[in-house]
């Protein structure tokens, strides 16, 4: 008998026929013998809408409103997923994140978790009940309020969820029946990789990879969580994300992955002297926000061109920050793009292999696509392109390194 999460995504709850097959799915584990706790996200397409409510009503909306409406569209699907279970005769209970507790800091829309109390969850495990638990969210004691974990947060619940009950798996269900080499939707050669190091896909996944949630894979490799990724609509083996040394061939380059969620801003005419760097990016880490690749120009007049990129989402709070300081760093003007697109190539043979940056941008040259910003990391090479080269990038970069598989990958439209 073993203990297990299994967590379904967005697509494998899209209707009720599929809560319906993810109710089959949980009773056979139950059936032969596990104790079961179950992670659910929003129906397909629902946290979208709800996000989108709050951004047309003010794009600078009160974080904590948000959390208040985000977090509904998990809530609808655990009431259903019970019933559901109920329904084929599994004892089931749905769970909010208060419920549980699922503590975290309030960092609202992309909240921490702090802590789990597992022990009502392996109490009623113990009973034969399935907790259906809501992914993506949580609760901030100090003010007592929802918080949500940010977007593909419900992997990081499950992970969470199965840390603080000592499961002995995370099962991650999804559309796709395991981690490739890069989305497989854009390059259908794309190769199924059995084994993926936890370095290699926490690097994958905050790069854009997002089959799963970067948060999720950091703190299963912390908490040594057992991840597996595989198909709600198919019955085969998914993907292990496993230690480094239980992978025996390990290519240079492991896999590729884009984002299409990211704005490049440039501050034109920067002073250039110590401490603006502090002042602009300051603010910005004390609002939350994510700041990723940054360059600097030298201009010949002692000011300098400062481009950086922010999730797209964050957009309209940098500008408002860029807006508010503006006298203090005295830049002469914000230039916004979210046209824009991040490419990375990701391995852990980075570190022993040189020329993976030079294949990048020759292969990059070759279609004619032109790079704004480089970034690099141990085992990461980044660009940013134009976001309309994206598939044709990725398609290139894995040709370029070998990736392609023989014959298109199948797989299962979600
Ligand atoms: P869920 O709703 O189940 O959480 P997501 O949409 O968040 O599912 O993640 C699954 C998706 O991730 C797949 O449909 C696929 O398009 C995308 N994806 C991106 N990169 C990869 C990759 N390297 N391997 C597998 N899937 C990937
Ligand atoms: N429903 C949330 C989202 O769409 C969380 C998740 O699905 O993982 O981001
Ligand atoms: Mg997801």
């Amino acid at each position: 008998m073993a203990r297990i999460v299994m967590k379904f995504g967005g697509t494998s709850v899209a209707d009720l026929d599929r809560i319906r097959n993810v109710a089959a799915r949980v009773k056979r584990e139950v059936e032969a013998g596990h104790q079961v706790a179950v992670v659910v996200s929003a129906m397909a397409g629902v946290t979208n809408q709800l996000v989108k409510w709050c951004q047309d009503l003010s794009p600078l909306h009160d974080a904590r409103e948000y959390d208040v409406v985000v977090a509904t569209g998990e809530q609808v699907t655990i009431g259903l997923l019970a019933i559901a279970l109920q329904t084929i005769g599994v004892d089931a209970r749905s769970w909010q994140g208060w419920q549980i507790p699922i503590l975290t800091d309030d960092a609202h829309g992309k909240a921490r978790v702090e802590s789990i109390d597992g022990r009502l969850l392996v109490e009623r495990m113990a009973q034969g009940q399935v907790p259906v638990i809501a992914g993506f969210q949580g609760v901030e004691p100090v003010r007592n309020r929802i918080t949500t974990l940010g977007r593909g947060g419900s992997d990081l619940s499950a992970v969470a969820v199965a840390a603080a009950v000592k499961a002995d798996r995370c099962d991650i269900y999804t559309d796709v029946d395991g981690v490739y080499t890069t989305d497989p939707r854009i390059v259908p050669r794309a190769r199924k990789l059995e084994r993926i190091s936890y370095e290699e896909m926490l690097e994958l996944a905050s790069v854009g990879a997002k089959v799963l949630q970067t948060r999720s894979v950091e703190l299963a490799m912390k908490a040594g969580v057992r991840v597996q990724v595989l198909s709600s609509f198919e019955d085969k083996p998914g993907s292990l994300v496993v230690d480094e040394d239980e992978i025996v061939e390990q290519p240079i380059v492991s896999g590729i992955a884009y984002s299409r969620d990211e704005a490049k801003v440039t501050l034109r005419r920067v002073p250039d002297k110590p401490g603006i760097a502090a002042m602009v990016f300051g603010p910005m880490a004390a609002a939350n926000l994510n700041v990723d690749m940054i360059v600097q120009n030298l201009g010949a007049d002692g000011t300098t061109d400062m481009t950086f990129t922010v999730g797209r989402a964050d957009l309209p709070r940098a500008r408002d920050i860029l807006d508010r300081n503006r006298d203090a760093i005295g830049y002469e003007a914000v230039v916004a793009d979210p046209e824009v697109a991040k490419i990375s190539v990701v391995g852990i043979g980075m570190r022993t292999h040189a020329g993976v940056a030079s294949t990048m941008f020759r292969a990059l040259a070759e279609k004619g696509i032109n790079i704004q910003v480089i970034s690099t990391s141990e085992i990461k090479v980044s660009v940013l392109i134009p976001v309309d080269y994206t598939e044709l990038a990725v398609r290139a970069l894995h040709t370029a390194y070998g990736l392609d598989g023989p014959e298109p990958a199948r797989r299962t439209e979600g």
